[in-house]
């Protein structure tokens, strides 16, 4: 056990560097999906990201986790520290516990508009490889650390189990987003311990819903346990689109553009993000206070006949009411659509065309219902409102 952590800054470069060169080659040799943006420049800038990272850890915190477990343990700090276990369990447990960790601030990440444009960056990537796994914005990982230490501290987590655990999450973050082809049977059969490269994969789907799913990196337990698991993208893997919508030019997988991406994505809400993935409880109150306020001679379109209509030639202009932070955020927008919020809805609309229909779009119903009334009081006609939104429209 001393003589890991004795070695500790060997063991982590050669498995870094290890399992990163076992992947690559695998990516070379059985890819599962052609990469868009050329190799090059996706490897340097997330390379990049990751000496970015790794120097303003080593300036932030004098002490790492590692460093942190063993001066609880001297100190006597921590549930693990206070109570007398066999050795072996404590380790077992805490890494489990550290594992559910993860997934937990992982799913916060995704929840909290604040900490969702950090973590943003990680999903900004438009291909998906063993770099994206490495791909983290530096402020992501100050925070991520943050959070670590005191967990270990108020858990009195053993040094080794940091160790082990630390070196396995970077394994298999590499191994859980590499780009490789792995025989179905053999994906089905780990995934019942493992988070699989197909199964991660759905996470970094621009459907918002399948972004929101599949928040696990090492065991696949916790999705499956407390309900985030989604088996297969829905378009396939394929054919789906990786990355998020707001984000689609090789331009932004520059490092100063990864850098800044958190002041220029838009901030996530629960409402934004995870609220699309179901939300039935909070979607009643506007519901009801529709039926009392009934949006009156104003048509209302369902998400299957705009899809419709959108493909032939009588498209409809469509205009989302959100705001550009929710234009923006991970709920994604409709292809072509214009995002003219509410409050300057009249300000910023061309005179009333003939016989072209305008679709309105907001997050559920309520907005593009009052702009429907605007638009109609100043002489549109032809208004409809999309049902149920974007909140329907990510879960079309
Ligand atoms: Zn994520």
């Amino acid at each position: 056990m001393n003589t890991l952590l004795q070695n500790e800054p060997a063991i982590r470069l050669t498995v870094f560097l290890g399992v990163l060169t076992t992947m690559a080659m695998l990516e070379l040799a059985a890819p599962r999906r052609r990469l868009e943006i050329p190799r090059i420049v996706r490897w340097s800038n997330n390379l990049g990201l990751v000496v970015i990272d790794t120097i303003l850890v080593r300036l932030f915190f004098p002490v790492a986790a590692v460093g942190m477990a063993i001066i609880a343990a001297q100190n006597g700090w921590g549930l693990f520290n206070m109570v007398s276990l066999p050795a072996g369990l404590v380790v077992l447990v805490s890494i489990l516990l550290l594992d559910l960790a993860i997934y937990v601030q992982h799913v916060v990440f995704h929840f909290v508009p604040f900490l969702w444009r950090l973590h943003l960056v990680h999903h900004t990537d438009q291909d998906f490889d063993v770099t994206t796994g490495l791909r983290f914005h530096p402020l992501e990982i100050l925070v991520s650390m943050a959070i670590k230490l005191a967990f270990v501290v108020l858990l009195g987590v053993p040094a080794v189990a940091v160790l082990v655990f630390e070196i396995a999450l970077n394994a298999t973050a590499m191994f859980n987003h590499a780009n490789i082809r792995i025989p179905a049977r053999v994906d089905q059969a780990l995934r019942f311990f493992i988070v699989t490269p197909d199964m991660h994969r759905v996470h970094h789907s621009v459907r918002p819903v399948e972004t929101n799913s599949n928040f696990g990196f090492n065991l696949s337990w916790w999705d499956h346990l407390l309900g985030t698991y989604r088996a297969q993208p829905e378009d396939g893997h394929d054919k789906m689109g990786i990355g998020l919508a707001q984000f689609r030019s090789q331009r932004d997988q520059g490092l100063d553009r990864m850098l800044l991406q958190p002041l220029l994505g838009g901030g996530s809400t629960r409402a934004k993000g995870l609220m699309c993935a179901g939300d039935a409880d909070i979607a009643i109150l506007p519901r009801l206070r529709k039926r009392f306020q009934p949006v009156q001679a104003t048509d209302w379109i369902t998400v299957e006949e705009l899809s419709k209509l959108m493909e032939t030639d009588n498209a409809p202009v469509i205009i989302d009411v959100r705001e550009p932070d929710e234009f923006g955020g991970p709920m994604g927008a409709i292809p072509g659509s214009r995002n003219v919020p509410l409050g300057v809805l009249l300000d910023q609309l061309p005179e009333p065309e003939k016989d072209v229909s305008i679709v309105l779009v907001c997050r559920t119903d309520k907005r593009s219902a009052k702009g429907a009334s605007l638009l109609k009081a100043v002489g549109f006609s032809g208004i409809s409102i999309l049902k149920g939104g974007m909140r329907q429209w990510c879960n079309r």
